[in-house]
């Protein structure tokens, strides 16, 4: 039986560990973090796109309840002007929507998940190095101990190990100039319709919020920050000091941001944001692949990483299933996912661009967007059927490519 070293419990990471058990193979996950570890704050927009990945494994079960469902999103400017509004992913034919959801619970879901089909998920593994032996791979983790397979997949995330081992020469993640902040109000609602996502491109900040249905709100904000900030200065700041900046960034913009930031429960955190445009080489001759934001990470401002990742896990199982040997099922999951993701990392971009927008391109963006939103409305959405409708049959057997 051919086993896979799976290093990373994120999300691809246990997916992965799913869909390859289900091909067959033996699986080991490594994780770097501790089992009870809960570092992964804010809210995440979880695409229909992932939740049909999950599905395609019959694992949609293990989310499908997490968060809020969202059905549109609708935009103003800092003066409360309407500049449109689009649906979600409500033209699939299955009906599968947006939900939103705390990172943490996903994550939690996700090894939940793995270890109920019986996969061994590692924890305190942080894996420094890894090698190809010409019969099979050994990883080596910080606490001395080894751990040997058939084939590695590196699911560890943007600061991605294994992508420096495939590539010594790869891209480091690029900075992308706004902040993320946000979380969950209990007890506090705003005046906007159920399901409906409000952003705010704000005068000087995006600020968004919508209304859980059950008497909550959730809301997140992207603080421009046209340099990265060193390392640390994030989170050394103080709830207060987080409250305060905040409360400048949104002053005299019409809406209700000044009084959620006063209700959001403490301590406001922040983190910065970064992308992978091109990753150029994801995978060694044989044995060794990345997948997930270790291979394509996008900003936030997509609402897709999460689900990316997803669909690569289950893709690239049924290509290590379909053809005849690994070279050949890399080379073909290569080809069904590098143009996608690229061009859902190049839109992330420039949504995050959008958001971090000067006075003059401001003026800009507020002209274009109201077209551009109409366009995305007439249709009902079909517009974005690219990126949420993507649908993935775990039955379907794949060509290879080099076939
Ligand atoms: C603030 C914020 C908001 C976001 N919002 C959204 C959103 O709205 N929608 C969305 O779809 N996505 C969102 N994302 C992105 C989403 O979280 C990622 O795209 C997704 O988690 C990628 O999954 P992954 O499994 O590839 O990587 P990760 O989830 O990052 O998992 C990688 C795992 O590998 C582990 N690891 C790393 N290095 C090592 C090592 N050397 N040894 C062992 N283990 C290691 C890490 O500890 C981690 O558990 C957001 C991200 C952030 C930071």
């Amino acid at each position: 039986m051919t086993k896979a070293v799976i290093i990373g419990a994120g999300i691809a990471g246990p997916a992965l560990g799913v869909a390859l058990r289900r091909i067959g193979m033996e699986v080991e996950i490594f994780e770097q973090l501790p089992a009870d570890a809960d570092q992964r704050g804010s809210w995440l927009n979880f695409q229909a796109n992932g939740l049909d990945a999950l599905r395609a494994i019959d694992a949609g079960s293990w989310v499908g309840k997490l968060g809020y469902p969202v059905d549109t999103m609708s935009f103003v400017n800092g003066k409360g002007r309407v500049l449109g509004e689009l649906p979600m992913a409500f033209r699939r034919p299955d009906g599968l929507t947006s939900r939103m959801m705390p990172r943490a619970g996903l994550f939690t879901a996700m090894t939940d998940m793995a270890v109920h089909h019986g996969i061994a998920v590692h924890h305190n593994k942080r894996l420094l190095d890894a090698r190809n032996t010409g019969t099979g791979v050994v990883a080596r983790f910080e606490d001395g101990t080894e751990a040997t397979g058939d084939i590695l997949i590196g699911c560890d995330g943007i600061h991605s190990r294994i992508r420096k081992i495939i590539d010594p020469g790869a891209m480091a993640p690029r900075y992308v100039p706004v902040l993320n902040t946000g979380g969950y109000i209990p007890d506090f609602t705003v005046d906007v319709p159920p399901k409906d996502f409000r952003m705010q491109f704000g005068t000087k900040c995006f600020f968004a919020w919508m209304p859980t249905g059950d008497g909550g709100t959730i809301w997140f904000a992207n603080p421009p920050m046209a340099k990265e900030p060193p390392r640390g200065v994030l989170s050394a700041m103080s709830d207060a000091q987080w409250r305060q900046w905040l409360h400048e960034l949104m002053d005299g913009d019409v809406g209700p941001a000044s009084d959620i930031i006063d209700a959001a429960p403490g301590p406001i955190m922040g983190w910065a944001t970064y992308d992978m445009p091109v990753v150029k080489r994801w995978h060694d001759s044989s044995r060794m692949i990345v997948i997930g934001d270790a291979a394509h990470a996008t900003s936030p401002a997509a609402g897709q990483g999460a689900s990316m990742s997803l669909e690569d896990a289950v893709t690239l199982a049924q290509c290590l299933r379909d053809c005849p040997d690994t070279a050949s099922a890399f080379a073909t999951y290569e080809s069904l996912r590098r143009e996608r993701v690229e061009r859902i990392v190049a839109n992330g971009h420039k949504s995050s661009a959008d958001k971090a927008a000067g006075p003059f391109m401001r003026v800009i963006r507020d002209l274009i967007l109201p077209f551009t939103f109409r366009a995305g409305a007439k249709d009902g959405g079909q517009s974005m059927m690219w990126l949420q409708g993507h649908h993935i049959d775990f039955d379907e057997r794949l060509t290879p490519a080099t076939a």
